[in-house]
């Protein structure tokens, strides 16, 4: 038998460091407001930023749609054979994105399984990955047997130095800077102008993770690529339908040909089950909501100002975000677990999060503003972090 005392003795360090992760039940489903240990709080966690995760129109097209298709696909599309609702949702993500094709995949951290391996997985390759990209493109590279350099976080010199190296010194067949579109832990936002321009004078590809960047940036939620105006320069997009559009799925957004390919050759599309109809006609009625309306990502953006504006009133430092995403920096992890758990006993939920997520020293609590909040409930939010915050003499 294994012995599981090395695992617990491991757990047990990271509660001494102020690192182990207390995972919440729910007793309710997603929104403003949540139930947790039969007390309700105001949540200030999820990615639901549009409201969409408990939302009537989806739940009436997911039950609508479990009574027309039924619960699962059967097998893996390429065998048991493709739901007309699956291709109906890969072209509205496509028209949604101003993107030729996409291939819709079980999750985001899926697509950038399927994209990144599929495409630049020989060891004549190079992959140029930003120092803060998400867990499941640094994964995704993992899979690829390409040569990788790491570029300091939205450092455009130093990106042009290791596609330098890539291109004359490794020489590489084919070169791919990948990044985060908005980092997920800062709120920032990759410079993907910049990116594209040195993209094209090395003759490298790009991929961009929108996970966070799409229902919050561009126009009515379109995207990176749109807030940039960058269509049909960027090679892959990475989308997820897991936060904005509050229900569960990713994909690859691209050129015609590139998506052929990845559904003849993309593992996770050839070996793992697509998702339920249920999930796809929920994506589908997000993307349509999105389409007649911005009125969410406004709201979005009313309540991210408002909030941040006040915060730094108050004197927290909220680092670089440019975006919904509030990281309200603690730097120690001891005082950022805390910070949440006095925060819970106010009523609210905001997790605190330290490494590995994010980098060692760096712990802060995230704060997730959503479209769902109303101004009672920021009120509400300040008024509790400004007594914890000096409490704990942080402000
Ligand atoms: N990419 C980024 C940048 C993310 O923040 C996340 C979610 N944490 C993912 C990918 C994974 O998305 P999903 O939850 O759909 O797997």
């Amino acid at each position: 038998m294994f012995d599981y005392k090395i695992l617990e003795d491991e757990m047990e360090a990271l509660k001494n460091e102020g690192l182990l992760i207390n995972i919440r039940t729910l007793e309710s489903p997603q929104g403003a407001w949540i139930v947790i240990n039969g007390k309700r709080v105001l949540n200030l966690c999820s990615n639901n930023y549009l409201g969409f995760a408990n939302d009537e129109r989806l739940k009436q097209a997911a039950i609508k749609a479990t009574q027309e298709w039924g619960v699962g696909p059967g097998a893996v599309r390429t065998i048991a054979g493709t739901m007309k609702i699956h291709e109906e949702l890969e072209k509205a993500l496509a028209e949604f994105k101003g993107a030729d094709a996409t291939i819709f995949l079980q999750s985001g951290f899926i697509a950038n399984q399927a994209a990144i391996p599929t495409i630049f997985g020989d060891e004549s390759d190079a992959i140029i990955s930003d120092e803060l990209n998400h867990a499941s493109i640094i994964d995704g590279v993992r899979l690829s047997k390409a040569k990788r350099y790491v570029y300091k976080h939205n450092d455009m010199n130093e990106l042009e130095a290791r596609l330098k190296e890539a291109r004359d010194v490794q020489k590489a067949r084919r070169i791919l800077i990948v990044t985060d579109g908005v980092f997920s832990m800062d709120g920032d936002i990759a410079p993907l102008p910049e990116i594209v321009e040195l993209a094209d004078k090395y003759g490298a590809a790009v991929m961009v993770d929108d996970a966070h960047g799409e229902g919050v940036l561009g126009r009515g939620g379109r995207g990176i690529v749109d807030h940039f105006g960058l269509h049909g320069r960027v090679d892959m997009e990475i989308g997820t339908l897991s936060k904005a559009f509050g229900v569960l799925g990713g994909y690859i957004a691209g050129k015609e040909t590139l998506v052929r390919y990845l559904k003849q050759k993309a593992r996770p599309f050839l070996f793992s089950t697509g998702l339920t109809p249920a999930d796809v006609a929920a994506c589908l009625e997000a993307v349509k909501i999105l389409q007649e309306s911005d009125e969410r990502v406004r709201k979005l953006w009313d309540n991210a100002s408002y909030f941040k504006t006040e915060m730094r009133k108050l004197g927290f430092d909220l680092g670089v975000s440019q975006t919904p995403i509030t990281p309200v920096m603690l730097y120690d992890a001891k005082v950022a677990s805390q910070f949440s758990k006095e925060l819970f006993e106010e009523g609210i939920f905001a997790q605190a999060i330290g490494y590995p997520t994010v980098p060692k020293g760096k712990a802060r609590i995230r704060v997730m503003i959503s479209a769902v909040h109303s101004k009672e409930d920021l009120d509400f939010a300040l008024e509790k972090f400004e007594k914890v915050g000096k409490k704990l003499a942080v402000i």
